[in-house]
């Protein structure tokens, strides 16, 4: 479990990182859990922080190689590699175009995963 949900005296709930021990009280919008969400990408002991950290160094590092990180960018350079002559079968392309689909991927999930 990442959080305790504690009742307090006055009634008002207090959310608990069982991580880090921060607390979030007094009209803290529990539900919805955005403040969670951002908790996670700023508390350094809980697991998915670092799982986070690796995931935007591989992603950057990706982008790097393949010269492109925004989706306009990558679906404009895919289209590029699609149509050029013999490029998407050869070992090159073909790793090109895998990385640009595997950025393509990790954007749209955590686009998805904010709700935008
Ligand atoms: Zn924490």
């Amino acid at each position: 479990m990442t959080y305790e949900l504690d009742p307090v005296p006055d009634g008002t709930p207090v959310v608990t990182c069982v991580y880090c021990g921060i607390q979030y009280t007094g009209g803290t919008p529990v539900h919805g859990a955005q403040v969670l969400k951002d908790h996670i990408m700023q508390c350094d002991k809980h697991p998915m922080f670092s799982i986070q950290q690796d995931r935007l160094q591989l992603r950057a590092a990706l982008a790097n190689l393949v010269g492109a990180s925004t989706l306009p960018e990558l679906y404009a350079l895919k289209l590029t590699l699609l149509y050029a002559p013999g490029l998407k079968e050869s070992p090159d392309g073909a790793a090109m175009i895998g990385g640009i689909d595997a950025l393509i991927i990790s954007i749209e999930s955590e686009l998805e995963a904010e709700g935008v």
